[in-house]
């Protein structure tokens, strides 16, 4: 890859993480899924290490934190989400016990069996989900957990467009059924999957989205790759409109054997 190509990259990452930057998540998800999935999880105490992994702007770890004793790292790919992240959790008067870190997901900062549990909400699938559960498994200590939200088919068949669109987005994206047997073959035990409510993606993630497009539209005049970006988003709403019967996010959590 020539440096030219690298830079275009580069802006377009930083326009990306601007564009997410405007919403409270950068992904399907709601406040109430976030407590839903933390009920099945139990033993978490004052001392316990939570990691968030994927962690964008913390909307949901702010949820977790306010439900779940323990101290909490968050931890992102992009300086500015981990920014803010740092920021709000300041202000949320919560920085005792949450902080947000740089890093990658595929060569996490933590010791082996240093975690109680290890939290990710839409975001697995940056290094493909069998591969996050199975390189993630050694930081949780034994009975420890791991909660994290991922892209699924709801059926076994679906029509052809959006079949062709995700598995152009996402080759992983797979069934429940199979993705809990990749739970179980990986060390697991599969304690609890649920689907995410349609307003997760409806009221939580697109709509907030329709006056953040405004905005940043009118922050890049002219700019073809922010335009590019704003038609994709909206596109990818009018896909899940037209066939949320087949696709959805499902929550699944596990616990180290
Ligand atoms: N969990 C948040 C964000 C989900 S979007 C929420 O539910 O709202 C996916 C997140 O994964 C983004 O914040 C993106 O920056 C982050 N990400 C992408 N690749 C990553 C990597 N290799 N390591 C860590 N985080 C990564």
């Amino acid at each position: 890859m020539g440096n030219e190509s690298h830079s275009i990259h580069e802006f377009d990452y930083s326009l990306i993480c601007e564009y997410f930057a405007l919403l409270d998540r950068q992904g399907p998800g709601s406040p109430a899924v976030t407590v839903k999935a933390l009920s099945f999880i139990e033993g978490l105490t004052p001392a316990s290490r939570i990691a968030d992994i994927g962690c964008g702007t913390g909307g949901q770890t702010r949820v977790l934190a306010g439900h779940a004793p323990g101290s909490i790292t968050g931890l992102d790919l992009f300086p500015d989400f981990i920014h803010i992240f740092n920021a709000n959790s300041q202000a949320a008067g919560l920085s005792d016990r949450v902080r947000g870190v740089v890093g990658s997901m595929d060569s996490l900062p933590f010791g082996e069996e240093e975690l109680d549990l290890i939290w990710s909400e839409g975001a697995i699938y940056n290094i493909g989900f069998e591969r996050g559960i199975r390189e993630w498994r050694r930081f949780l200590k034994p009975g420890g957990y791991l909660a994290v939200s991922e892209a699924s088919w709801f059926t076994e068949c679906r029509p052809d467009e959006i079949d062709r669109f995700w598995t152009d987005a996402y080759p992983e994206i797979d069934t429940i059924a199979s993705k809990v047997r990749q739970i179980q073959l990986a060390g697991y035990v599969p304690v609890a999957t649920f689907t995410l409510p349609e307003s997760c993606w409806t009221d939580h993630f697109y709509a907030p989205q329709v006056p953040a497009q405004e905005r940043f539209l009118q922050q890049h005049p002219g700019n073809a790759a922010a335009a590019d970006l704003v038609a994709e988003q909206r596109h990818e709403a009018e896909l899940y409109d037209r066939y949320r019967a087949y696709y959805g996010y499902a929550f699944y959590i596990a616990k180290k054997l």
